[in-house]
């Protein structure tokens, strides 16, 4: 049998716990805000390495989702080294074991169907997520001296580019390169046509529900920042320089900032996006129903509970917004906007649907039901890569 060139690690390492299950867990941390641990499955002992972590992740202000996928992740890898009877210390050749590993398990099938389904496999992008979370994780060890220098060293690999003119050999461009990957196979983003946007709007049920599809479909923005918004940061007509802003034309500001239903913006950096006049005309039918609904509304957020009575005129929380999506890709069933295909996320699609994010194309795009023609942009491939990444 060939031997494998890629040295293995030892596996009869003394001080391993065997078979522990990890997993990642909410809890509410002491400031008050939610947050995410790495606990043993049965015990709900805390991970130290992990949670420490993650506790610095949460210090760093990275948004809650964020920290939930750089919980989970680890809690796999660390979980699947306890069964592989390895020590995480040894750095790359164990990581890079973990994610082969993953490569060829399969998921596991839903619950309650008893006819065969061929067996579905992370894709490389998956995996990419897992390497780029497990690494992020070695780089802040590294800083906190538990592994050494070393070790963490293994994790990236030197690049240097060359270039000739004539005879002559130009400087080389250094670049980094993580040194756990996989190859990905890129996929086209799903786009969404005017048909499938009018019958999508047309099943959501109330008015804000449907500006802020619409908002999310036209301008690209995520729902952390959607939900961010604040009455201040709309900016709607056409000449706002009595609001002090000079931006030209209709356009939204998306802010990072504290908000009261923990919805954060991804992007620390602030930005403008433009919107077109159906998501202004969107508003306006949505700011009727808030007027008529509630007496007092002292909220400056723009998304707020108008249908239930118990929590009126409250920040909509990202919770209440995934289960509205999930609502309508019910009703809608059938439509592109709602293929699970990707990430079983309905967000996905929306997300994905826009421009108007850092390093996307700014203009809105025109796809609401207006009588206006969608415009194509198909974009770069180096810039549609980008977006999918994101
Ligand atoms: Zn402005």
């Amino acid at each position: 049998m060939a031997q494998s060139l890629i040295p293995f690690p030892s596996t009869n390492h003394p001080n391993v716990p065997i078979s522990q299950r990890w997993i990642a867990f909410k809890v509410i941390h002491k400031s008050g805000g939610p947050s995410w641990a790495v606990v043993d499955a049965s015990t709900y002992e805390l991970h130290p390495a992990a949670s420490a972590y993650l506790h610095y992740l949460l210090g760093s202000a990275r948004s809650t989702n964020t920290i939930r996928a750089y919980a989970q992740r680890p809690a796999a890898f660390f979980t699947w080294l306890g069964s592989a009877r390895l020590d995480w210390t040894d750095g790359v050749p164990v990581v890079s074991r973990f994610i082969r590993e993953l490569a060829v398990s399969a998921l596991s099938a839903s619950e309650g169907t008893a006819e065969y389904r061929e067996p579905r496999y992370r894709s490389g992008k998956t995996m990419n997520q897992y390497a780029a979370a497990i690494t992020q994780f070695y780089m802040w060890a590294a800083r906190s001296d538990l592994i050494s220098e070393k070790t963490a060293a293994g994790f990236y690999e030197t690049r240097i580019a060359y270039g000739f003119s004539g005879d002559r050999l130009l400087p080389g461009q250094v670049s980094k390169a993580r040194a756990v990957r996989v190859k990905e196979v890129e996929e086209a983003p799903k786009l969404i046509d005017e048909t499938a946007v009018e019958s999508l709007l047309g099943t959501i049920a109330n008015r804000r529900d449907r500006f802020l599809v619409a908002l999310m479909l036209e301008t690209g923005v995520r729902i952390g920042e959607a939900l961010g918004l604040r009455t201040e940061d709309l900016h709607l007509l056409h000449d706002s320089r009595a609001l002090k802003c000079a931006s030209a034309g209709p356009h939204i500001h998306v802010r990072r900032r504290q908000n009261p239903n923990a919805a954060l913006s991804k992007s620390s950096k602030p930005r403008t996006v433009p919107v077109t006049e159906a998501v202004c005309t969107l508003y306006y039918l949505y700011l009727k129903d808030r007027i008529d609904r509630l007496a007092h509304d002292p909220s400056p957020m723009v998304f707020v509970n108008l249908y239930s009575r118990a929590h009126a005129g409250e920040a909509v929380k990202y919770s209440n917004a995934v289960k509205m999506f999930y609502r309508t890709s019910g009703r809608a069933a059938g439509e592109p906007a709602h293929d699970k295909t990707h990430s079983g996320h309905p967000l996905e699609t929306c997300r994905r649907a826009g421009p108007g994010r850092p390093g996307t194309a700014r203009k809105p795009q025109r796809c609401l039901p207006t009588g206006v023609r969608a415009r194509h942009r198909p974009g770069s491939p180096r810039r549609r890569r980008r977006r999918q990444v994101r």
